[in-house]
């Protein structure tokens, strides 16, 4: 979810992985946010990444990243599909899906929703015992929400499965002004990472400038019934993020600051 200036770096850094499924998704077209991609694709291709890799951004980027990987010569290694950003799914993976929202800022920008899809419910093993399905091929094939016939009788997936698990989903700002709309977008997701650039008291420049402060990323986060906030995007201005931590603990207490490295774990739901 965006790509500034040292992504590369992070991704070698912490060891993400050059070749896996993945997905790159831009908010909006200000350098802050796009700087590091020819960068991290020039990064894939010389370590010979072979998967398709696609694109989500406002269509503006590609005309540029097409001219600026005719002008320096860039070859890669893979294919990239580009999709234009829009209203709604943009992107569906083998087990998730992508969709994006209109956010509020000075220029075009979008904020996205990154969601799991439901997983089957839990194999009840004594019910598929009970029942004489033996354990094997027939398990996973109900496992996988196939019913198996038993001795002439037809066992159906949901005589052995649990109710279906909700899938986990984490939403992603971009640089924006909180709204009512993204309010809705983000409603429930489990982990919310929000624009906050100002503290309240410069909460003037982030209306001047189209972005939020911690208090507000804090109100939003707590209307939409996340789980946990992220923090991210602070001003050069402040020199530690405590305040703008402790100003959104006021109101929304399960928040954390972003930086480089942070892991964050977001649990299963039963
Ligand atoms: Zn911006
Ligand atoms: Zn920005």
């Amino acid at each position: 979810m965006d790509c500034g200036e040292g992504a590369q770096g992070s991704f070698v850094r912490f060891g993400l992985g050059l070749n896996r499924e993945m997905l790159v998704l831009i908010t909006h077209l200000h350098g802050d946010h796009v700087n590091g991609l020819l960068g991290l694709l020039q990064t894939m291709s010389m370590s010979q990444r072979v998967r398709a890799l696609t694109i989500v951004a406002p269509p503006e980027l590609f005309g540029w990243l097409k001219t600026t990987m005719e002008v320096f010569h860039i070859g890669l290694t893979f294919d990239v599909a580009l999709v234009p950003v829009r209203s709604g799914v943009v992107y569906r993976g083998k087990d998730f899906r992508v969709r994006a929202a209109r956010a509020n800022h000075s220029v075009d920008a979008w904020s996205f929703v990154f969601e799991e899809l439901p997983r089957p419910g839990v194999f009840d093993t004594a019910k598929a015992r009970s029942l004489g399905v033996p354990e094997g091929k027939k398990w996973s094939s109900l496992q996988r929400g196939r019913s198996v016939v038993v001795g002439g009788v037809r066992v159906h997936p949901s005589q052995v499965l649990g109710p279906e698990r909700p899938g986990r989903s984490i939403g992603y700002s971009g640089d924006t002004r909180p709204t009512k709309r993204l309010e809705r977008f983000f409603s429930g997701v489990e982990l919310l990472i929000f624009d906050s650039t100002f503290a309240a008291k410069d909460a003037d420049r982030a209306v001047e400038r189209k972005h939020s402060t911690s208090t507000e990323a804090a109100l939003l986060a707590r209307e939409a019934g996340v789980r946990g906030l992220v923090l991210t995007h602070f001003s050069a201005r402040y020199r530690r993020t405590d305040g703008l931590l402790r100003e959104s603990r006021r109101i929304f207490p399960d928040t954390v600051a972003a930086r480089d490295g942070l892991v964050v774990d977001v649990p299963a739901l039963q």
